[in-house]
């Protein structure tokens, strides 16, 4: 294959994207989206304790690792999936062996989403 074949096949592997790195760009897109989302809920709750006059003393690393634990307990909750009967956790939105929707009916965190 010639440099000139060569440049010719990237240019056309990057004028028309595969079906797989749409995809990634499309998770990419939904993550970026989340990431902000749970960014602006952060801010927001922090806004709100320090214009609250609630104590801010206490020590946020102490805070994070509770909620790490509780989330460790909320993961550990597991659905069946009604379509592929495999085990998901009782915190996703959607089975990710099959894409069926879970339907959860006990608590789960709005940040579990
Ligand atoms: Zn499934």
């Amino acid at each position: 294959m010639t440099d000139q074949d060569q440049a010719t096949v990237e240019k056309t592997l990057e004028s028309s994207p595969t079906l797989e790195s749409e995809i990634n760009s499309a998770r990419i897109n939904a993550l970026e989206l989340k990431l902000e989302t749970l960014s602006l809920i952060t801010e927001s709750l922090w806004n709100i304790v320090q214009e609250s006059n609630i104590e801010c003393s206490a020590d946020l690393k102490d805070k994070m690792a509770n909620v790490i634990d509780h989330r460790a307990k909320r993961d550990s909750i597991k659905v069946t999936c009604k379509v592929c009967n495999s085990e998901q956790k009782a915190s996703a939105p959607y089975c990710n062996h099959c894409g069926n929707k879970l339907d959860y009916s006990g608590e789960i965190s709005p940040f579990d989403y």
